[in-house]
Order: structure tokens, then sequence, then C-alpha cells
């Protein structure tokens, strides 16, 4: 006899977890409804007060045996568990994710893609200088079968004391010796109303570390067709990293090109830290070319090849380095500059890795 009442009282404990499965379940349909609503009228999805109030009503209702604080507690947890829910429901994935596009998002600059597979290297002085001091770098990018021509007309310096760049004239000699060598300009822009400026001379406006959450100039920066160069800020996460890149994709302009650093930690042997493992993750998280400047994340010449071959063998779309005609008389990073010879040997030992095989025709 005692036998059948457990079996009775089982079978009604089984009816009633099927019951509770299914209001749960349809609890949970009514607060995916509710996500639809706030996502459409842009309200945050998580309320405390409404919260408060559920909980006070279930708790006026408990006529036990469970205790109020058990109630509470169960019920925070139904809570919780469906607001996760509606996590899924409205929470929109980045443009610059990869869950919102499979495919590598490819930069074509005249017979370069970047981000199409082959790594590319960007090169040339820290500041322009002279128009002379640029042509010979032009030239010799040009005999090294490059394409992408680096030079900073506005420099963001840690001192005001310091050589500030040409500014526009800068930009000018940039072009000039583009055009002379069918070479692409990369140089840095750090003010917004110089944007729209900067697109008649440059092909890429590179955005520096220092202006990384410049929050107006991404937001010009998105405003034009100009493929960007964004490098990480000095103490920014990859999400924040990501997110700056965001600002400049959300803003219509899909050419966006990260670029990491280095980033400030407490080592002292290089100027910067490089941290490698950003490549990886930056392209497993966003569909973006990924660069690594070699030059300012070490600030050393003696390893510029092994942190460069590393960046290419984790899967980095390109390599950006500083080269100078003359590096100890350079008016800006004159330390960590290489000069030509140099230039050609840090090249050539790049190709032999088998890592990079760059090579624009001659003209
Ligand atoms: C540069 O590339 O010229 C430069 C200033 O680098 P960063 O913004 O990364 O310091
Ligand atoms: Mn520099």
């Amino acid at each position: 006899m005692s036998n059948e009442k457990l079996e009775q009282l089982r079978s009604d404990l089984d009816a009633v977890n099927l019951q509770l499965l299914e209001l749960i379940n349809r609890r949970a349909e009514l607060v995916q409804e509710i996500g639809k609503v706030k996502l459409k009228q842009g309200i945050n999805r998580f309320d405390p007060e409404r919260e408060r109030q559920m909980l006070n009503l279930i708790v006026e209702n408990n006529k036990g045996p469970f205790k109020d604080s058990a109630i509470q507690h169960l019920f925070k947890q139904i809570f919780k568990a469906s607001l996760d829910l509606q996590k899924d429901e409205t929470q929109k994935a980045l443009l610059v994710s990869r869950k919102k596009q499979k495919e590598n998002t490819v930069v074509t600059l005249g017979p370069v893609e970047v981000g199409g597979g082959d790594p590319v290297l960007v090169s040339g002085p820290c500041s322009v200088e002279s128009y002379e001091q640029v042509r010979q770098i032009g030239e010799t990018l040009k005999a090294n079968g490059l394409t992408l021509l680096r030079g900073g007309a506005f420099k963001p310096r840690t001192s005001p004391y310091d050589f500030q760049g040409l500014g526009e004239e800068g930009l000018k000699i940039l072009r000039q010796v583009a055009d002379e060598f069918g070479l692409k300009v990369v140089s840095e822009i750090v003010t917004p109303t110089d944007i729209e400026m900067a697109t008649q001379y440059v092909d890429v406006i590179q955005i520096g570390a220092r202006n990384m959450q410049n929050f107006e100039l991404l937001k010009a920066a998105g405003r034009v067709n100009t493929p960007v160069l964004l490098k990480r800020g000095l103490s920014a996460t990859i999400e924040e990293f990501i997110h700056a890149a965001e600002y400049i994709v959300s803003g219509g302009n899909s050419q966006v090109m990260l670029c990491e650093r280095g980033i400030r930690t407490y080592e002292k042997a290089t100027r910067n830290t490089l941290d490698i493992s950003a490549v990886p993750i930056l392209k497993q998280e966003t569909h973006l070319p990924v660069f690594v400047d070699v030059t300012h994340s070490t600030g050393r010449r003696d390893i510029l090849l092994p942190t460069a071959k590393a960046a290419l063998a984790v899967g980095a779309d390109g390599v950006m380095i500083e080269v100078h005609p003359d590096p100890d008389v350079a008016l800006s990073d004159a330390k960590q500059q290489i000069n030509i010879p140099q230039f050609n040997e840090f090249v050539a030992k790049l190709r032999e890795s088998g890592l990079y095989k760059e090579s624009a025709p001659v003209l």
C-alpha cells in the first residue's frame, strides 16, 4: 500500500515538473517579446525597478512551505536566465565583427590588396622633412617592389617643443613623390577638420595611437571614403581598439585597417611591449586587415626582423617600419629608424623567410 502511494506521489511530481517546464518556457517567450519591444524603443534591457516589483508581488503571495528568502533566490535565478535570453535577442554584433561578416575586408591600394592574403609593407620616414628626403625613400620603395609609403606630416609629439611636422606642405611632398614612383600615401591626421583636406593628398588616413579614442576624429574619418589605418592606443585594450574601429565603420567608412603598435607595460627593454597575441585575436574577432608596427612597438633596430617575421607568422596582413636616409639627423625617432641599406637588407631577409613576397611591377 505505501509503495503505491509513493508511486502516486512520484507521478504527481513528474506532472508538476512538466507544468513548471511549460510555464517557465512560456515565461521565456514573454521575456523575448519584451526584449523585441525594448530594442525597438531603445530601452535598456535590465530594469532593476521592474525586477523589484516582480519579486515583491511574488513574495506577497507566497503561502509556503518555501520561505520568502528561498523563493526570492529561486526567482532571481529565473530572472537572470531570462535576461541572458534577451541578450541573445537584442545584443547585435558589431559591424567590424566576424559574426557580422565572415569574409575578410580587403582594402585595394593600387596593385596591393591589403587583407587579401599576401602581406604588405608600409614604410617610410617617421616625419616628412623635405622633398629630397622623401624622394630617396620613394625610390628605395620602388626598387624593392613596394607600394605603401608612410610619412608623418602632422606629428603628435610628447613635448610641444619637439618638431611638430610640416603640415599640409608635408602631405604635398608625399603626394608628389608617390605620383613620381607610382606609390600610395599613408599619413597621420590629428584634427577632425583636416580629414577632408587630407583626402586630396593621401590614399590612407592614419589615426595614431594617441588619437585612438579621439571620437570626433574617428567620426570625421567615418564620413569619408578614404581608407583608414587605425593604430592601437598606448594603453587600449583589444576591446577598446575594436570599438574605436566600429566608430569609423558605423560612420559609413568600411575601409578600416588595424595596427598593433605595442602597448605600455612595466617592461623597459623595448619602447613598448608588442602584443603579438593581439594579431590572431583581432583576426578572429574582426574581419579587418591587421598590421604590426615593428618600429614603434620595439623601438629597437636589432629586433625589427624577428618581430616582423613573428607578426607575419601569426597572420598579420602587413608590417609597418620606419626608414630614413640619415636616421642620425632625423627630426623624430632618430634612434629607431633604419637607414636605406639596412632597410634593403630587412626586406631581402623578410623575403628569404618565405613569409613575404610583395612585389609591385616596376614602372
Ligand atoms: C607613427 O606611426 O608615425 C606614430 C606616431 O605612431 P604611433 O601613433 O603608433 O605612436
Ligand atoms: Mn616614429
